[in-house]
């Protein structure tokens, strides 16, 4: 008999809600990750009291009753509402596309001038069935808008012209009539009290985990111990890449503590042109809220600017390309992978998938039920 009913592979999101999920059930479960922390992408660290997203800024929001009644047992959320600011060249509009957008842009105040705006610059356009990403947002918003917050921005962040893009990119932004700056169209949304990395450190409680550990490394070692796998870690990379490399957009994000209590007054500010380099700056202070600690109180503050870039081998892959041939060459190596009995590939890298972390916890409560 094994030592444990259970390995899994990745301490990140989908890891961590599968091992709680098994040690409910009874099972036994040894976490193994490769980083020298846990929690994946989602890991925040204290620095001068701010809880900072070292992977990117990360808000929680969904519309899954299921998924918010599962994670807030083991966590309180804050009311943080995502209400980004955009700034071109020093000029401030709020995001996303709303009424005090529309207001600064052409001095409009009625839903109806606004609405009579947008109309009047899409048909100076004379786009009627929108084949890229700058057709789509001029049709859905004007030229106006297009030029100042989102060409310079799409065009930073994706490393190619909007023309060459994809219109469906644009269409997950809200364009709304009403004064209403919350990002999301979400019922739930929040920052867990405390940071990211102490809801993982309650998922994974009473569970054993050893960080600094590369599975793919000591793979005999690790297998001879559970009877069964759950790898949370590139797909491609379990399979030593043998039918090839999967793609993944990356960004690289610089981290500066500033003596002063306030930088920019908000947690994102996206810039917009295209002169300047990074596509937005986090100040991280700003996603505690409510019940967190006074983060408005502390002397200092902690931001981050992201500049976004290519993907090579070596970097850290954070979003999947699921364009129609990387998509194509993840279904090769999933077909692999189900021929394999004991081990099961969950998550944002094991199954290449762009998700959302509620989509991770449904995915990864769904797999439990299934195996559990
Ligand atoms: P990960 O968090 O990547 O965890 C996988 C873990 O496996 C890692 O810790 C890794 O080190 C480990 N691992 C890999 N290989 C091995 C190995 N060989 N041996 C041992 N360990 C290994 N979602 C939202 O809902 N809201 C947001 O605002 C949001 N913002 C985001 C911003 C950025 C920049 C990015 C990249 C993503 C964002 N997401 C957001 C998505 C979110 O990060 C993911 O949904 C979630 O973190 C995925 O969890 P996971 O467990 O699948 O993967
Ligand atoms: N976008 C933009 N201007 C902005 C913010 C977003 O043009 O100020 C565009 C950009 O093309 C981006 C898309 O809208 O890729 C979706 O934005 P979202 O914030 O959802 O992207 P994420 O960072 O979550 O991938």
């Amino acid at each position: 008999m094994k030592k444990y009913d259970y390995l899994v592979v990745g301490s990140g999101l989908y890891g961590a809600v599968f091992a709680q999920q098994a040690k409910a059930k009874g099972k036994k479960v040894l976490v193994i990750e490769k980083r020298d922390h846990i929690a994946g992408n989602i890991y925040t660290k204290k620095v001068e009291g701010i809880d900072v997203h070292e992977y990117g800024a990360h808000i929680f929001h969904t519309n899954d009753e299921e998924v918010w009644n599962y994670i807030t047992q083991f966590i309180t959320f804050n009311r943080f509402t995502n209400s980004p600011v955009a700034n071109y060249h020093g000029e401030l509009y709020s995001l996303p596309f709303n009424m005090y957008t529309f207001n600064r842009m052409w001095g409009v105040v009625t839903p109806q001038q606004a609405a009579e705006k947008i109309e009047q610059q899409r048909q100076e356009a004379k786009i009627t069935d929108p084949k890229n990403l700058e057709e789509q947002a001029i049709s859905l918003v004007g030229v106006d808008i297009y030029k100042k917050l989102i060409q310079g921005y799409t065009e930073k962040q994706w490393g190619r012209s909007c023309k060459e893009l994809p219109a469906f990119i644009i269409k997950r932004l809200p364009v709304r009539l009403t004064y209403d700056n919350n990002y999301f169209n979400a019922l739930y949304q929040g920052i867990p009290v405390g940071g990211y990395t102490k809801l993982i450190e309650n998922l994974l409680e009473g569970i054993d985990v050893i960080c600094n550990v590369d599975y793919l490394q000591e793979k005999e070692k690790y297998d001879s111990l559970a009877d069964k796998v759950v790898y949370t870690g590139p797909i491609d990379a379990y399979y030593n890449y043998s039918l090839g490399t999967l793609e993944y957009r990356s960004v690289r994000f610089e981290n500066e503590l500033l003596d002063i209590p306030n930088f920019q007054g908000n947690a994102a500010v996206n810039y917009t042109d295209k002169e300047t380099p990074w596509t937005r700056i986090i100040e991280h202070k700003w996603f505690t809220f409510g019940k967190d600690e006074a983060g408005k109180d502390l002397p200092k503050t902690v931001i981050s600017k992201e500049y976004s870039s290519e993907w090579t081998q070596g970097d850290e892959p954070y979003y999947p390309v699921n364009d129609e041939k990387n998509n194509k060459l993840y279904q090769a190596y999933k077909e692999l992978s189900q021929k394999e009995e004991n081990i099961i590939f969950g998550g944002r890298l094991g199954e290449y998938k762009y998700y959302d972390m509620d989509k991770v916890i449904a995915s990864s409560l769904a797999k439990s039920k299934e195996i559990l």
